[in-house]
């Protein structure tokens, strides 16, 4: 069977009414027939048939052995890190999301847990960073915002040979657009606020596993730190993944062509999208992922903070909010709104200059938003050359 039909029949018919839309077990206990003995409910922290239903599918489309559903998708990565132990290392992409880096630096290393960070991008960097200490190696492919990949089947290999776990934030790039445990992966954890929701209407996270102990490990925090994802939560993200193929498929393909535009805009410098053949990590994008999602980077010639901050201020259907990956399309200024607390240096080390503008390019026709980006960044455009103009008469 396609991957659409799968995962519409995976989701399974009410087994008491019937009802095709799976219902929302509100409810924080089950009655019990004699103590212990039950449906397999007992307490809706344990377990939520709803929630149930959302972590099943979840590893249905990841291929994984278990899933387990969070408050957030911090609250997910919160549960990855809990399987090790003080003293253990991390091995970290060097251009992680800033959350994450915030709860790595902030509150496991008070706990004893080091966290190191390589250039992921370039393989050997993760042989030299790793040390008799490191068990579990963290990935985000494609990065956020410059949209970095790193070769996930070669780092499996490097983990497994170091007795480390693999776990791969694949947010960006969802489920339908690559599969990290086909690829070597041990976990894989998402920010379902993203494309798994796919409306900018809730905030989730899932921890999918390889295999079964793994998933019982997540489990077992899961039930013991409680931060569960609530039981409308997860029907809201089970029905935004019910359209995700067909979403997915869209952001990427309106992507692509927005991306060939930036290409040819004058005030443009750089144009970050895995599927441009021009990407530095293009080769690797195209071995595992099958499409390339909805999020752009570019940055500015004159390389101002207050042009970009005009352009994110003045389109009309690119709306001006953090997130991505939802049904109506955002724009973002990193250097003063998600990567604000970075110092300028590493930034700039990482390509996140003060003009780069983040796109996540949502559902709307294509040519309506590049219709949209060339009206500002001709106004903008026609501002620079006065300015270059009166620089120079000065
Ligand atoms: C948004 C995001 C997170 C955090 O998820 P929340 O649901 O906001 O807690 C983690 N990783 C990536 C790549 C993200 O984009």
């Amino acid at each position: 069977m396609k991957t659409t039909t799968t995962l519409l029949h995976s989701i399974p018919a009410d087994p008491l009414t019937g009802a095709i839309s799976v219902p929302i077990y509100q409810t924080s206990t089950f009655v019990q027939e004699a103590p212990g003995v039950n449906q397999g409910f007992d307490y809706a922290r344990s377990n939520n048939p709803t929630r149930k239903v959302l972590e099943d599918l979840v590893a249905v489309l990841e291929d994984g052995s278990n899933a387990y559903a969070f408050a957030s998708g911090l609250a997910a990565i919160d549960a990855v890190v809990k399987v090790l132990e003080a003293g253990d290392e991390i091995l970290a992409v060097d251009d992680i999301y800033g959350g994450a880096f915030r709860q790595f630096t902030h509150i496991f290393q008070k706990f004893g847990i080091k966290v190191t960070y390589a250039d992921t991008t370039k393989v050997e960097n993760v042989v030299d960073a790793i040390t008799p200490k490191t068990r579990l190696i963290w990935l985000e492919s494609p990065t956020n915002p410059t949209l970095k990949i790193s070769d996930i089947r070669e780092i499996a290999k490097i983990a497994e040979a170091n007795n480390c776990l693999l776990c791969v934030d694949n947010t960006f790039a969802s489920p339908v657009g690559q599969n990290p445990i086909n690829l070597g992966a041990d976990l894989v954890v998402h920010s379902a606020t993203k494309y798994l929701g796919g409306h900018s209407d809730l905030i989730a996270g899932i921890v999918v596993t390889k295999t079964p102990e793994l998933g019982e490990k997540i489990k077992f925090i899961q039930n013991a730190c409680g931060t569960i994802l609530s039981p409308f939560d997860s029907w809201l993200t089970i029905r935004g993944i019910e359209t995700l193929p067909l979403r997915f498929e869209r952001h990427s393909k309106s992507a692509q062509q927005i991306a060939a535009f930036l290409t040819n805009c004058e005030l443009i410098r750089n144009v970050y999208y895995p599927g441009l053949i021009d990407h530095g990590n293009y080769e690797i994008a195209v071995k595992q992922q099958r499409l390339f999602g909805g999020v752009i980077a570019f940055d500015l010639k004159v390389d101002s903070a207050e042009l970009a901050t005009e352009i994110v201020c003045s389109t009309k259907l690119f709306k001006l909010a953090e997130s991505l990956g939802g049904a109506k399309s955002l724009l973002c200024h990193p250097a003063t709104m998600t990567h604000k607390s970075i110092p300028r240096e590493k930034r700039y080390n990482t390509g996140v200059t003060d003009s780069l503008i983040r796109l996540s390019v949502g559902l709307e026709d294509a040519e309506d938003l590049i219709e949209d980006l060339k009206t500002v960044f001709k106004t903008v455009g026609e501002k620079t050359k006065k300015l270059t103009q009166t620089s120079t008469q000065n």
